[in-house]
């Protein structure tokens, strides 16, 4: 038999993952990453429900729990920093996950542990994608053209070649909520929990411990404007007025905000598409499947999407094998996209009233007798439904 080729756009989580499943089922693999080297960076995600069993399967649960971010529980806190209600750790699916990484170790985890013979081309992307009866052509920006079986768009949420092959199918939902995301330094009375702090007016303080010696903070709100299309400078700007008298930690955060290297905002947006195949290119992760952190379990299903990818190529040919792809994933993915309504205005209270509403419910939720209707919110990728079967070479 001959060797088949796939191409994977995307050196991230959802398009290491490919490359570490297909590549040890025999394919030849070639990833290509818009970025000139690999990326790192990023905030906690996690490993949960069957993404713990396919992590287990590559070998990298050990290397994956020496990176722990260190986190020990969640707590809600008021503006003065005092505790209103306390989730623990609470096993491998609590509000802070047994297997609880920063995105950037987490991703170089699979990057160092690839099968030998995967090739990454970084500072390239996709320019062209031409398709007939027998492979599909990949030309780069750097000019090369690859002939392929499969190519695999993983490039996360703002896709261009997804966006460029899958053009109007794709279904952007705005969640209406804005996040700020950047490294702080540590300071005495950061202590090993994730404290969130809820202010009237849409508005949330996050502060997380980290493994490398620093803070992760995240400013989040319920937006009317689109902060990502301004330049970083004025985009800071309106977030420093969009949480004047927020108090708790609000002013240290956005005083090292100016300063931070890496801090990012995004706009919570899911992305749906009623397929996730056409010919033989597909999508897997964010690309494909966007949840957001307000579903959970992006890093999961991303992680989960390479093994069951080459699974179903393993056992069939090409069309049927990506629409089992398809339908092993897609119930996963429904699961964590269906937010119910009132969550966001929830979370996100604008007005005094209805901060007390949700303090209420904080209570109520981190009471122990309501531990077990937590732990059906936090856990994401589960699945009664045994992983497809995978013989590696
Ligand atoms: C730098 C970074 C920081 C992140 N921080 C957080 C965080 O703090 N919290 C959180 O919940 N999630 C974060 N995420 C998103 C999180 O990684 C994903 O939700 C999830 O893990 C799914 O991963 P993915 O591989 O599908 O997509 P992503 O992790 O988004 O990776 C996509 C990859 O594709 C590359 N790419 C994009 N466009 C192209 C192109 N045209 N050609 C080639 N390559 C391309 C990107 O550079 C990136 O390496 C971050 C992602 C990145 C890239």
């Amino acid at each position: 038999m001959t060797t088949r080729h796939a191409v994977i756009s995307g050196a991230s989580i959802a398009g290491l993952s490919a490359a570490f499943w297909l590549r040890r089922t025999g394919w030849e693999v070639t990833v290509l990453e818009r970025a000139a080297a690999f990326r790192d960076g990023g905030q906690n995600v996690d490993v949960r429900g069957v993404g713990r069993e396919v992590l287990a399967r590559m070998g990298l649960t050990d290397a994956v729990k020496a990176q722990n971010t260190t986190e020990t529980g969640t707590v809600f806190v008021d503006a003065a920093g005092r505790v209103l209600g306390e989730l623990p750790s609470g096993g491998p699916d609590g509000a802070t996950a047994e297997l609880e990484v920063l995105r950037g170790d987490f991703a170089r985890t699979i990057l160092e542990h690839l099968p030998d013979g995967v090739e990454i081309g970084y500072g390239d992307s996709i320019t062209e994608v031409a398709e007939d009866a027998t492979a599909v052509a990949v030309t780069t920006a750097s000019g090369r053209v690859l002939h392929a079986d499969l190519l695999v768009v993983a490039e996360g949420v703002r896709s261009s070649t997804r966006d460029r092959l899958f053009g109007d199918r794709v279904e952007r939902r705005d969640l209406g909520i804005a996040m700020v995301f950047g490294t702080i330094p540590r300071v005495d009375g950061d202590d090993d929990r994730w404290r969130w702090y809820t202010a009237a007016g849409g508005r949330q303080v996050h502060l997380r411990p980290d493994n490398h010696g620093t803070t992760r903070a995240i400013l989040s709100f319920s937006r009317a404007e689109d902060l990502t299309r301004l330049d970083r400078a004025d985009a800071l700007s309106r977030v420093h007025a969009r949480f004047a008298g927020v108090g708790w930690e609000a002013p240290r955060v956005l005083d090292a905000f100016d300063t931070a290297e890496d801090v990012y905002i995004d706009n919570l947006t899911q992305i749906r598409l009623p397929v996730w195949h056409r010919g033989r290119v597909c999508l897997a992760g964010d690309a494909a499947w966007c949840v957001t952190p307000m579903g959970g379990g992006g890093a999961s299903l991303a992680l989960v999407s390479g093994y069951v990818l080459a699974a179903s190529l393993a056992t069939d040919s090409l069309e049927p094998a990506l629409t089992a792809y398809e339908e092993w994933m897609r119930p996963l993915v429904e699961d964590v996209q269906a937010l119910p309504r009132w969550i966001v205005p929830f979370a996100y209270p604008r007005t005094r009233w209805g901060l007390g509403l949700r303090r209420v419910a904080d209570k109520v939720l981190t009471s122990r007798p309501f531990a077990p209707v937590v732990a059906k919110v936090t856990s994401v990728a589960a699945t009664e439904r045994p992983l497809p079967h995978l013989v590696v070479t």
